[in-house]
């Protein structure tokens, strides 16, 4: 059996009560039906897909930090002799 309305309670504008989500139900969870956009499993979802967007970022910041120190590690120990023989090739 349906339910009239989506189990999901949003805090209401201007005041502090909050008002129940005024959708059609389209899931039903844990005993509970819910709309799609207030699916747990459909936020459970777009959580995870958040994390792992944040996840992949913090992994290239620290590999393009990882890569900043060490052309700064290997720059620091090249000798002046070795920056002007390998000029030619650095400015192709
Ligand atoms: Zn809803």
């Amino acid at each position: 059996m349906h339910e009239e309305q989506c189990s999901y309670w949003i805090w209401g504008s201007g005041d502090y009560r909050k008002i129940q989500c005024s959708k059609k139900p389209k899931v039903y969870r844990n005993g509970k039906w819910y709309c799609t956009i207030h699916d747990p499993e459909y936020i459970a979802a777009k959580q995870a897909k958040r994390d792992a967007a944040r996840k992949a970022k913090r992994f290239l910041d620290d590999t393009k930090i990882r890569r900043l120190k060490a052309q700064d590690h290997y720059c620091a120990n090249l000798s002046v002799e070795f920056m002007e023989n390998n000029q030619s090739e650095a400015v192709e």
